[in-house]
């Protein structure tokens, strides 16, 4: 299997080479030349993979599809290694819970920090390792986090060899539960830098570490974030295990609902859904920031500027722009990629925005590739909340709030289950849940008291050369 780039470069690269890398040369997001298919003898074969030898065994099947510069063995030995029932808390690692007609909850976050990202970055740093080790090479990840992608990407990483991880937060802006995650790590290779500033700072420092190219090759600075290829193909595997639970015979069809911000985790539904799994639709969860539920609405795509980005109780999903979604534009627009160029490269910089309405393949969003949209505000998300726990007595984060809200809204025929895709616990947002409840949610044993722990954490103005020079006295 090759990768090639969006955005037509000419290189064609394998899975491998592609690992430890963010964006393609010429700016693009790598996907891989073809989708592998799946018919119905192997998608027969998989049901009783998941059920008798378990998710591991299913994710090794899958990334073979796509992975074909790791000897298998060891492939296998990484999956296995990974999707374990000690890191992600059950067997089945993603099990499926019924809520009510027709509507289900696909668990993604019982991992170590109680998100969907955990999914793919717990891979992810068994890949790094593994590929490191085979180079003879280090990587020193810098990164910028407002919460969730920051603590999974320690947690992936703490105590692997060859890694080091620096993560700037906002300080004192993330939420004390959040902050005690990461802080009290006390691992030697994982660094928490709480910046004076907001988010946007974290960013600015990224980006301004990133663009020093020579200082970047001297400290072999890379980045964990959610373009990933390989973040994205974990994701995956979760779509083939939520089907095969909801389902007997392959005849049978489910819709997904995918609380959605950067378009990484329902960007891997549609890759499943190319593979020829039988999804009936993909319906994309936006909270108050709409980017994509406009996109899908009217087929305008329209970045937000900073002060149009608000700051919501579904924090994951606030984002000005949806940073895989030229993946599926792509796709969309039949794999040209001087068009996608055009608008990614150009129009978007240039307009901060690009339209397709009057185009013919825009209505395919809906008619071939099976998406639809909705959007959950802060209020749909407390009623969500509220009628979840006393008619169902379950508690569902703000996230998945906003998925469930939705997939409500899109419900289709009663013999098509609508999986919703829960993207975290809701121990992490339990001022929202207090809000919509009047009570704190449950919080598992494993969390107890971690607010109280030593923390490991550097306060440092929003300035590169107090980073840099942080970043160089930590390098041997
Ligand atoms: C990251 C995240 C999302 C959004 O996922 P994308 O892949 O960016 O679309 C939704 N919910 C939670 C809890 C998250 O951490």
């Amino acid at each position: 299997m090759k990768y090639l780039s969006t955005r037509g470069h000419a290189d064609r690269k394998r899975f491998c080479e592609i690992l430890l890398e963010g964006l393609a040369p010429d700016g693009g997001l790598y996907l891989p030349e073809h989708y592998p298919q799946v018919d119905d003898a192997t998608l027969t074969r998989w049901r009783s993979v998941y059920h008798e030898q378990g998710y591991a065994e299913l994710a090794f099947e899958i990334l073979s599809l796509y992975i074909d510069d790791i000897p298998a063995a060891d492939l296998q030995a990484l999956c296995h290694k990974t999707y374990t029932a000690e890191v992600f808390g059950t067997g089945e690692i993603v099990p499926l819970r019924h809520l009510e007609d027709g509507l289900w909850l696909e668990a993604l976050s019982n991992g170590p920090t109680l998100a969907f990202k955990d999914m793919a970055m717990q891979l992810l740093g068994n890949l790094f390792e593994y590929e490191l080790a085979r180079r003879g090479e280090e990587l020193n990840i810098f990164g910028a986090t407002s919460g969730d992608t920051g603590s999974a990407a320690e947690y992936a990483m703490r105590g692997k060899k060859g890694v080091r991880v620096f993560m700037t937060s906002p300080n004192g802006r993330m939420s004390p539960f959040q902050q005690a995650q990461m802080f009290s790590l006390q691992d030697e290779n994982i660094h928490n830098l709480a910046v004076e500033g907001v988010f946007d700072d974290c960013q600015d420092l990224v980006k301004a570490v990133s663009n020093d190219l020579e200082f970047k090759r001297k400290y072999k600075i890379g980045t964990v974030n959610s373009i990933n290829w390989a973040r994205l193909l974990a994701q995956v595997v979760y779509y083939f295990a939520g089907y095969i639970q909801a389902t007997e015979r392959n005849a049978q069809k489910v819709s997904f609902t995918v609380p959605s911000g950067n378009f990484g985790n329902v960007c891997a539904g549609h890759v499943a859904r190319m593979m020829g799994l039988p999804i009936e639709r993909l319906v994309v969860a936006t909270n108050e920031n709409d980017v994509l539920d406009e996109f899908f609405r009217t087929g305008v795509y329209r970045v937000r500027g900073s002060a149009d980005t608000h700051e919501t109780s579904s924090p994951s999903m606030d984002i000005s722009k949806a940073s895989n979604f030229e993946r599926f534009v792509f796709d969309l627009l039949g794999r040209d990629a001087a068009r996608t160029k055009r608008l990614f490269g150009e129009q978007l910089s240039s307009q901060g925005r690009f339209d397709l309405s009057a185009d013919p393949l825009f209505a395919q969003a809906a008619s071939r590739y099976g998406f639809a949209s909705g959007r959950s505000t802060h209020a749909d998300r407390l009623a969500t909340i509220r009628d979840n726990f006393s008619r169902h007595g379950v508690t569902v984060d703000t996230h998945t709030a906003d998925g469930v809200k939705v997939a409500r809204e899109q419900r289709g025929p009663a013999d098509v289950p609508m999986i919703v895709l829960e993207t975290a616990l809701p121990i992490k947002f339990a001022a929202t849940i207090a809000e919509a409840l009047g009570h704190e949610p449950e919080r598992p044993a494993r969390f107890e008291g971690i607010e109280a722990l030593p923390k490991k954490v550097k306060v440092i103005p929003a300035d590169v050369a107090v980073v840099k020079a942080y970043i160089e006295s930590h390098c041997p």
